[in-house]
């Protein structure tokens, strides 16, 4: 009887451990951010829209799909006026072919007040196949942010879901504010490269995004699986 009873305290002990332990990974995962970064992930007022490469930098290209800053520009300038609509102030960091550097485009984000960082792109790989949409982060307040767009593109007819997904990339690196990079297709893949290339999937992935962004500022997940 002395033996149970001093196995149930150490199960109940350990239990409370764990669930202490459970309960400041969740808290640590839900609140603030890694680093200097400000958590404006459920106030922004303003979005800085980020068209991806732009001059010299065509970024990838195929015979399918074109040059990828030509539809990473068409596709950012449909989403602005989609987000000045919801009542969003927006930003471009480049309305034509232009290079901007990339420390400038996060440097642009970073002047803002109570903004969130919003760079399109499209993806190449040397394998044909490779297809689908992705959408990256690095600060975890931005995760969510991330996984709220990715919901609306995959929920586009033909698309393939990738995943949200963790990188490095300078430009989510010297975010101050919580920032997301979006790789809306594959322009290498025959099938989805001739799709990324056309106006009609630029408004797409613009209306997709901006659903992502809106359901993100006003509503959050629980609005998404509502839908
Ligand atoms: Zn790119």
């Amino acid at each position: 009887m002395k033996n149970t009873t001093t196995t149930a305290r150490t199960t109940n002990a350990d239990g409370g451990w764990l669930r202490l332990f459970l309960l400041l990974t969740i808290a640590f995962w839900m609140t603030g951010c890694a680093g200097s970064v400000k958590d404006t992930s459920r106030t922004f007022t303003c979005v800085v829209i980020d068209a991806g490469h732009g001059g010299h930098d065509n970024g990838a290209t195929s015979r399918w799909g074109g040059r990828e800053k030509d539809n990473a520009l068409n596709t950012a300038m449909r989403l602005q006026p989609k987000l000045e609509a919801a009542g969003f102030r927006t930003v471009m960091t480049r309305r034509d072919d232009t290079f901007i550097p990339l420390d400038r485009r996060a440097a642009i984000s970073n002047r803002q007040d109570n903004t969130i960082f919003v760079s399109i792109h499209f993806n190449h790989s040397p394998k044909r196949s490779a297809r689908g949409s992705e959408v990256y982060y690095k600060s975890r307040c931005s995760a969510r942010i991330a996984q709220n767009i990715l919901n609306q593109i995959i929920a586009l007819p033909g698309t393939v879901n990738r995943g949200v997904r963790t990188a490095n990339f300078r430009v989510l690196r010297k975010a101050q504010y919580p920032a997301v990079l979006v790789e809306c297709g594959f322009l290498s893949n025959p099938g989805e490269g001739s799709r990324c290339a056309s106006g009609a999937w630029h408004e797409r992935f613009a209306e997709a995004i901006a659903r992502g962004i809106i359901i993100q500022r006003h509503g959050g997940l629980n609005m998404m699986a509502a839908q």
